[in-house]
């Protein structure tokens, strides 16, 4: 827990002293209508959180009350969700659905004082005399009716007389109120419809803000926490049970901030749609924010219990970087689980001066983790390592084997290159290499001088796996709908080779794969013959090595040090490096400030400048577009030349900026050149007004009201234009030419 006390545990403190409960009850109230997410995992820790921390008690309560979307299955999952998450809801769940006989007698006495009708207005009558923000509202002619017609009708509601829609019953309370939900709000409506637990005993359900304060006053919750868009509820809340003259003590509601993290959508309705659409494999697919899918992926419960712990509870919604979370577990797991040797890609390797084979030991964990326990890696003439770690054309920097540099095979010893075979199209099939008998982990007497080493597997004794490589399921940052999903979140790759122990001693559960990240034994589709492992996340990217924090981005680092005001001395490089960006390049404190701190960043800045000197559009591009990758990836798959290329198409108006976001999106997985995608993707920029002026003709024709309103003097609708056109031309148009052309053009209409 954090040190400092959130809001709602410093409520319950002042209430707990104040006397007002004896007991700390509080509850979950999920509606089983799809399997629970991340924000509910936050909801969790916060409702059961609090329960312990006091020695209460939280209850599960499902919050049946729409009975066409509501499903066992959904119960289940919920449930399992709450105990994955370590947490405790005693022997039974609640059900709303068991509080109906009680409920309705709740509305049958709020009837008989007079304090509730029922409403026979259609729905569009309804909400025409609800009035606006700005205007009361009207009370309808059936509030008039009689307790005893009320009664009557509200009975034959129950008995099933009328058809869907046909009534309402209704809270008399104020069509005036500056607060629209207090608008006689709707107790009751009619549905007939099978319900999953009640069955066919009802026909007419309570409504959320009539069901929900009594559930909690029945079950004798203290503190009732909901998220923010419930925050105009409150007032029903109490009216129910004010109005009702309820015995002390009754429970109030607090609002806290719902949890949103970018790339994600945390919609139940938004994540029926993905699973019943087959766009994911089922509610525990593991690319979806769902407990299960977590679950199913390979996080744990503490990572879950960690992040919800690290974000806090706030009263202001905000958003949440994927990569917390993504954090989150890789910190779990890094001194938790076994290390061990996977090739993902591999190239045979012939090791010509090794005849015989050997079996190496070698220790499952690194020196800092107290674990204990080793394997025997088998090693002979033949083995693969990964393609990646052979370039015959090194660029700069590269650390791993080459026909000139050795490398050493990770546990064991070190590998001279000797010759390279390739097929007819130029590809490597394999690897001549010479080993150095002398250069044994752990007794290297060689002298030899490598800069890094690489997982490797026996030829003979590896074996195969299936791995299931998953990447973000949205492809920008705050999706909407299906056509932001990653067509590429999914990728099997059933050619992978691991060394034997993994699968014959199986030390456990989750592994990290050297070099290339943590990963799980798929819980369902594991089996000896076939085995089946899911990338839970990759492992810390070099961005975070260097940093002394490895969570934020360079921008929230910055940021940081403005909100705090707490800066960070800068050693005397980074600030000469300051100095020149401010004063010679004209940058920007904040950006001079992030690029100056990361010598990665400042570094890949300066390359880039040398083939064009665009200094505020390049570090522009540098410090967010390219920041956000390398702290994603460890490697990217671009480089500074071609990050210079873009920017050079940006600055002659080859391309507008939003092409180049494009463009670049594009780059970072294929790490084509920028011409290249701008070329095979029709993307060049239209700056020549011959092929614009057509497109302002069709938009002006298309928008006569704007154009009247126009002339009538709302010049701001200049802007509308504008988007229109650009929005017509898929944002290929030149804004600038846009602009200059739509302007003269409604100078004349
Ligand atoms: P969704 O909009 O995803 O369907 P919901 O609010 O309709 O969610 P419920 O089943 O009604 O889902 O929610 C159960 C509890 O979980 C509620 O108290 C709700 O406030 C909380 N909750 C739901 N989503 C979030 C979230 N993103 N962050 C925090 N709490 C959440
Ligand atoms: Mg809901």
């Amino acid at each position: 827990m954090n040190e400092s006390k959130d809001f709602l545990r410093l409520k319950v403190d002042e209430d707990l002293k104040s006397g007002k409960y004896k007991e700390v009850i509080t509850r979950f109230p999920p509606e089983p209508n799809g399997f629970p997410h991340i924000g509910h995992a936050k909801s969790i820790c916060i409702n059961f959180g609090i329960a312990r921390d006091y020695n209460g008690h939280c209850n599960l309560r499902m919050d049946d009350t729409n009975p066409t979307k509501e499903d066992t299955k959904y119960v289940e999952a919920l449930k399992d969700a709450v105990e994955w998450l370590g947490f405790d809801y005693g022997e039974n769940c609640c059900f709303t659905s068991d509080y109906f006989p009680k409920l309705y007698d709740y509305a049958v006495q709020l009837i008989k004082m007079g304090k509730a009708y029922v409403d026979s207005l259609n729905e569009d009558d309804m909400r025409e005399f609800r009035g606006t923000v700005k205007e009361a509202g009207k009370r309808s002619i059936y509030a008039q009716r009689s307790v005893e017609e009320n009664l009557e009708l509200f009975e034959k509601m129950k008995n099933g007389e009328f058809k869907d829609g046909e009534h309402v019953l209704r809270a008399k309370i104020d069509m005036s109120a500056a607060n629209m939900k207090m608008r006689d709000p709707l107790l009751y409506r009619i549905r007939h419809a099978h319900h999953f637990r009640a069955g066919d005993d009802w026909c007419i359900y309570p409504m959320y803000d009539f069901a929900h304060c009594l559930s909690d006053y029945i079950e004798g919750v203290s503190h009732s926490i909901c998220t923010l868009e419930f925050e105009n509820n409150r007032a029903i809340y109490d009216w129910v049970l004010n109005e009702l003259n309820l015995q002390l003590p009754r429970p109030y509601q607090y609002e806290f901030a719902r949890l949103g993290i970018n790339y994600t959508v945390m919609s139940k309705r938004k994540l029926l749609e993905l699973v019943e659409g087959d766009y994911v494999h089922g509610w525990d697919d593991p690319r979806l924010p769902t407990i299960a899918g977590y679950k199913r992926r390979g996080y744990t419960p503490e990572s879950i219990l960690n992040f919800c712990d690290q974000i806090g509870i706030a009263k202001a919604n905000s958003m949440v970087d994927v990569s917390q979370l993504e954090f989150c577990i890789r910190d779990d797991l890094n001194k938790k689980v076994p290390r061990v040797m996977c090739v993902l890609d591999p190239v045979k390797v012939s090791i010509e001066n090794y005849d015989g084979s050997e079996k190496i030991e070698a220790s499952y964990y690194p020196h800092d983790v107290p674990k204990e326990g080793n394997r025997k890696l088998p090693f002979s003439r033949e083995i693969y390592i990964e393609r990646d770690d052979f370039n015959e054309n090194p660029p700069k920097g590269y650390f791993r084997l080459t026909p000139e540099q050795p490398v050493r095979l990770k546990h064991a010893y070190i590998l001279t290159c000797k010759e390279v075979i390739k097929d007819d199209n130029g590809n490597v099939i394999e690897i001549k290499a010479e080993y150095h008998p002398d250069s044994k982990s752990g007794s290297d007497t060689s002298g030899i001088k490598v800069k890094s080493a690489i997982q490797w597997v026996d030829a003979k004794k590896a074996k195969q796996i299936e791995v299931r490589l998953y990447d973000r399921l949205y492809k920008n940052e705050s999706p909407e709908g299906l056509e932001d999903l990653n067509p590429n979140s999914l990728h099997v790759n059933k050619n992978a080779l691991i060394e034997p122990a993994v699968i014959e001693e199986k030390p456990d559960e989750r592994f990290q794969f050297e070099r290339q990240g943590y990963f799980y034994a798929d819980p369902i589709d594991y089996t000896n013959e076939k085995p089946v492992f899911n990338k839970i996340v990759g492992l810390k990217d070099s961005w975070g090595k260097k940093a002394t924090s490895n969570k934020p981005t360079p921008k929230q680092v910055a940021k940081k040090v403005q909100i705090d005001g707490e800066i960070a001395p800068m050693s005397e490089e980074q600030e000469a490096l300051f100095a020149k960006y401010t004063k010679n390049l004209g940058l920007n404190n904040e950006i001079a400030n992030i690029l100056a701190r990361d010598e990665q960043l400042s570094s890949f800045y300066e390359e880039a400048l040398l083939v064009i000197s665009s200094p505020i559009s390049l570090a522009n591009i540098v410090t967010n577009e390219v920041g956000r990758e390398l702290k994603k990836e460890s490697e990217l798959k671009f480089n500074a030349k071609q990050i210079a290329e873009l920017v050079k198409m940006i600055d002659d108006a080859t391309i507008s900026s939003k092409i180049a976001k494009q463009v670049f999106e594009e780059m970072i997985t294929s790490g084509e050149n920028p011409e290249v995608i701008v070329e095979a993707k029709g993307l060049v920029q239209i700056s020549d007004p011959a092929q614009i002026e057509p497109i302002i003709d069709e938009v002006i024709k298309n928008n006569p009201e704007n154009i009247a309103k126009f002339k009538a003097g709302n010049t701001k609708l200049l802007g509308f234009f504008v988007g229109q056109v650009l929005k017509s031309t898929g944002g290929k148009a030149n804004p600038a030419v846009v602009n200059k052309l739509v302007a003269g053009r409604l100078k004349d209409v």
